[in-house]
């Protein structure tokens, strides 16, 4: 073989190799198709707003663990994707918030109180040490309807969270594709009651053994909205001030993938506030927490499908990808 076919055959290696890297493999499934249809079914008329506890919170819940199951994800412990729980608060004219503590149920229960049962859906691709987890998250409920409401009655959180439970499904199936098994296990969790007090993250960490096997928490909620017209690409990119690679990953892979977005970094020492990024943070697990900003339609029955910023959402998916693929697999060894 002469030089020249030897430089080019090496050449055309390297350029095969680059596009078919297992994190690249993965990182090409997530797409702007894939958004729309799981933006467009949660967030449609029919899913009645996702109200955590009603038929709706349910239907979603069911479309959430079946997305899960077709992709390969295994059942985070084994046999379910379910993780059930109950909230309580007092008879409602005493205007109490719901608890998960078994100590406040406890109390409750000596009472008139109300009763929600809830679940989480969790999947799991198991790592190769088996004591590490990563967990990614978005709450998948919302507010539900008020049949009072003149005109639209319907909450339909596109944004609030459907947009984030779509980057989590996408970043699952990305990992699955990119074919090969994590450093770490890997959770995909889709919480329930997030809107009536951070309920199912917070009864996650209540049951979880050990905050320190959790090596990182990464949250979506609200990203795809635009804060301010004159600046679509903006998303506040919160995250855990000890961890300071959080913030150069993220400026790395805009620059190198060519992401059309504008973080706000802001890096807290506990980034505990808005989410269920708190249920972790409070822990002391390092957390990223990806979010497009307050909006008009914020919890209003106008939070609709056709308002969301597509590319943007997608390429929010694809950076936090980036992030998790480095929480999974090289980072804090
Ligand atoms: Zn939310």
């Amino acid at each position: 073989m002469n030089k020249r076919i030897t430089a080019i055959t090496a050449g055309l290696l390297a350029v095969t190799a680059l596009a078919q890297s297992p994190k690249d493999k993965g990182y090409a499934t997530i797409d702007r198709a894939t958004a729309e249809a799981h933006i467009g079914f949660l967030a449609s008329d029919e899913l009645e707003g996702r109200e955590a506890g009603y038929k709706s919170g349910r239907i979603a819940g069911n479309y959430v663990l079946a997305q899960l199951k077709s992709l390969g994800i295994q059942p985070w412990n084994g046999s379910s994707y379910e993780q059930p729980f109950e909230a309580y608060r007092i008879e409602r004219q005493k205007k109490g918030s719901y608890q998960v503590h078994p100590d406040s149920i406890a109390k409750l229960k000596e009472g008139v109180h109300q009763k929600l049962n809830l679940r989480n859906i969790i999947g799991m691709i198991p790592g190769k040490k088996s004591d590490e987890y990563v967990i990614i998250g978005a709450h998948y409920d919302h507010i539900g309807m008020d049949p009072l409401l003149d005109g639209d009655r319907i909450y339909n959180g596109a944004d609030d969270n459907a947009s984030g439970v779509a980057a989590v499904l996408q970043i699952a199936r990305a990992f699955m594709a990119s074919g090969i098994q994590p450093e770490r296990n890997v959770l995909f969790a889709l919480w329930d009651g997030e809107e009536k007090g951070l309920l199912g993250s917070e009864h996650f960490m209540l049951n979880w053994d050990d905050p320190t096997k959790i090596k990182g928490y990464l949250n979506f909620d609200m990203i795809g909205r635009n804060n301010n017209e004159a600046n679509p690409e903006h998303v506040v990119y919160f995250y855990t001030a000890a961890y300071p690679e959080f913030e150069k990953w993220l400026r790395g892979d805009i620059k190198e993938r060519g992401l059309a977005l504008k973080p706000d970094y802001r890096a807290w020492d506990r980034p505990i506030g808005g989410g269920d990024n708190g249920s972790f943070a409070k822990r002391d697990v390092p957390v990223i927490w990806y979010h497009t900003d307050g909006h008009k339609d914020y919890h209003m029955p106008g939070d609709h499908a056709d308002k969301i910023n597509y590319p943007k959402t997608v390429d929010i998916t694809r950076a936090a990808y980036l992030n998790l693929w480095n929480l999974a697999n090289n980072f804090g060894e």
